[in-house]
């Protein structure tokens, strides 16, 4: 009983997907590029991520980004603008609503500048842990790989 499982197992095809780098996947979404192919626009709108990637044709439409984009990048701003607050406050006291105006437009400035890029982040990080159907995908364009 035992021999004829463990051959069953050797024969049987396992074809395990391969692995993929989530360092260089994140950086590549960071950089506002497709997580597969490192070339194709990530997005389409300021926030708009394409539903396939136009180089590599990669379906990037299963992402799930949801509220991490925003909340990662308050957090991100937060630690950079509280210092900076507190420093300029130590150094020169300027008027508060001077501070006011100046950090609510770095702040400002700061969420439109990183947001895209930390969607990006998060995006090539579902793709590199094939969450939310990426998985799918690759087993589809591997499956029609092999049918050609
Ligand atoms: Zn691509």
């Amino acid at each position: 009983m035992v021999p004829a499982m463990m051959l069953a197992i050797e024969s049987a095809e396992l074809t395990l997907p391969r692995a993929r780098s989530s360092k260089r996947a994140m950086w590549r979404g960071f950089t506002r590029h497709c997580p597969h192919c490192g070339t194709g626009h990530l997005f389409c709108a300021f926030l708009k991520v394409v539903d396939t990637c136009p180089h590599c044709g990669e379906e990037l439409h299963h992402q799930r980004a949801d509220d991490a984009p925003p909340y990662f990048t308050l957090f991100i701003i937060a630690h950079l603008v509280v210092p900076s607050v507190l420093v300029v406050e130590w150094l020169w006291h300027p008027p508060l609503l001077a501070q006011a105006i100046l950090w609510s437009l770095v702040t400002l400035a700061l969420s439109f500048a990183l947001m895209p890029s930390v969607k990006g982040a998060i995006v090539g990080l579902q793709w590199a842990l094939r969450m939310h159907g990426f998985d799918l995908s690759a087993a589809r364009r591997e499956d029609m790989a092999s049918r050609t």
